[in-house]
């Protein structure tokens, strides 16, 4: 864990300001919230780690799920951090062991989501992570592939919300948090 008082204070706007629009991309029409310039600054990457972790609070967590591709990059430090296991939710096919799998619709098209078998024990806490939260498909999925082995979703988080979509509504019963919302 953080030394006591070394999470970096969350600065939203730093944040905000890390994270760039790209437009048209992957297909026009789509505004996409690239955070590599947030992973780029040491400052905004810790504080962003410092933030999601706050997101837990005081939570027991067993296993943090990183959905692929940029979830993997916050939820690795973030296991880290709690000492917890890391698990991918890769895309299919990706995973060379035995997987389950759940189908689902994306902003941009359908996607297939995979976790190994024998990553999450049944009664496992888990929390989950992403960077971006947009119509809510992937992250309500990816509960429910959770649920699937018998894991406990204590919750979700990520850096950023799009709100226009609506996410939240796919994640009603789920416990949720988004650093910023656009
Ligand atoms: P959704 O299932 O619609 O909530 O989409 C969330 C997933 O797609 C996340 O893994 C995001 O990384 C990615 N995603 C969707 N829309 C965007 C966007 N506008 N910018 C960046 N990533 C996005």
């Amino acid at each position: 864990m953080w030394a006591e008082g070394a999470i970096p204070e969350v600065d939203l706007e730093l944040l905000g300001s890390r994270i760039r629009d790209i437009p048209d991309h992957p297909k026009p029409g789509i505004v996409y919230k690239d955070i590599t310039p947030l992973l780029l600054d040491p400052v905004a990457f810790r504080m962003a780690i410092g933030g999601l972790l706050l997101q837990i609070g005081d939570d027991a967590i067993d296993k943090v799920v990183g959905i692929e591709a940029r979830g993997f990059i916050l939820a690795a430090p973030l296991a880290y951090q709690l000492g917890a296991g890391f698990i991918p939710a890769r895309k299919a096919g990706k995973l060379p062991g035995n997987s389950q799998g759940v189908a689902y619709e994306l902003e941009y098209g359908a996607e297939t989501l995979e976790i190994h078998d024998g990553a999450i024990a049944p009664g496992d806490r888990v929390w989950i992570v992403d960077d971006v939260l947009a119509t809510g498909g992937t992250a309500a999925a990816t509960a429910s592939l959770v649920r699937g082995f018998g894991g406990e979703v204590v919750g979700l988080g990520f850096l950023m919300a799009l709100g226009f979509l609506d996410g939240a509504a796919q994640l009603v019963d789920l416990r949720h948090a988004s650093l910023l919302t656009v």
